[in-house]
């Protein structure tokens, strides 16, 4: 029986199963969460979180906007020695007499305390499927995201034009010479984020077409959030919906990667104590 497993592999669950010394259990294949750098023809491209907040908190983790090797890489550092079970989905958290019980796709685990990092709503979503109850004005709504990975040449200016497009891009600096993240803005994904990827694609190529008359074009794909980054906040560190289970994670003290590092720090101070 485990002490402690934390569900998710973002940077919340990774500061505190570091600091805990405990399992992860983790859906996706790789470890970040939304601190996401996909690869694509041995380039990288940065298409979660972009830029890494500037605070005295998270400064003792990076300097900078740019991470070299990709926002992933910050991580996989720490992921370094922790236990992760990746590619397995908790579905459902059963309370026993004195420890609890987490239903995978892949078996159960079971632990005393459990810590979940999941974006809120999905969070939420599993007490649901857990029948845990709690109350309705934990609810926060997220913004959705659509980010565009571009390999083609872009020419100067062509940024500020965007921006009146409601269109922000990053250039992969260090990670790809000619790879471009474009960010559409909160409005615009929420209005396209039902549109396949096809026609989505299609609307921002027609778009960059009118400004880049090159059409030069190597690669072009699609990445959605549902959840990027929270409305609002709780002004709590995190929050128990029953004994010895804790959520947390950017839904708490503020929206981002400052939240997650924030609620995460508060939650090990909590659990140490
Ligand atoms: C496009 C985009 C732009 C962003 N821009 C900014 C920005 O400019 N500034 C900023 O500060 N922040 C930004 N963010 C938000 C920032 O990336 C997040 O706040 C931060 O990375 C959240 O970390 P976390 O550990 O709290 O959650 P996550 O990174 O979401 O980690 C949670 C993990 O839980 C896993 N999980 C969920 N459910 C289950 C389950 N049932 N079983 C197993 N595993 C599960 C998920 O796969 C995920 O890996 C952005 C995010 C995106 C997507």
């Amino acid at each position: 029986m485990n002490e402690h497993i934390v569900i998710g592999a973002g940077i919340a669950g990774l500061t505190i199963a570091k600091r805990l010394n405990c399992p992860i259990i983790e859906k996706s294949r790789g470890v970040g969460g939304r601190m996401a750098t996909r690869r694509i023809d041995e380039q990288k491209f940065d298409h979660g979180n972009p830029c890494w907040p500037d605070s005295m908190r998270t400064q003792e983790l990076h300097r900078g906007c740019h991470v070299p090797g990709g926002m992933t890489s910050l991580p996989k550092k720490i992921a370094k020695g922790i236990d992760i079970i990746l590619e397995t989905r908790v579905l459902k958290l059963h309370q026993q007499k004195d420890h609890w019980l987490l239903e995978t796709d892949k078996g159960d685990y079971t632990a005393n305390k459990v810590i979940l990092t999941a974006p809120l709503p999905q969070a939420l979503g599993l007490l649901d499927e857990s029948k845990i109850s709690y109350d309705p004005q934990w609810k926060l709504s997220y913004h959705k995201s659509i980010v565009g990975l571009y390999r083609m040449p872009v020419s100067a200016g062509a940024q500020d034009i965007l921006r009146e497009h409601q269109i922000y891009f990053m250039k992969n600096r260090g990670l790809c010479e000619d790879g471009l993240s474009f960010y559409l803005s909160a409005a615009l994904s929420e209005e396209w984020f039902e549109l396949t990827d096809a026609e989505i694609l299609e609307r921002t190529t027609r778009l960059l077409w009118t400004i880049l008359p090159e059409r030069l074009l190597y690669h072009a794909e699609i990445k959605k959030w549902r959840y990027s980054t929270p409305e609002t906040s709780h002004n709590t560190p995190f929050l128990k919906p029953a004994l010895g289970l804790i959520l947390c994670g950017d839904g708490f003290l503020y929206p981002g990667i400052e939240g997650s590092l924030a609620s995460a720090e508060s939650v090990l101070r909590d659990l140490l104590k």
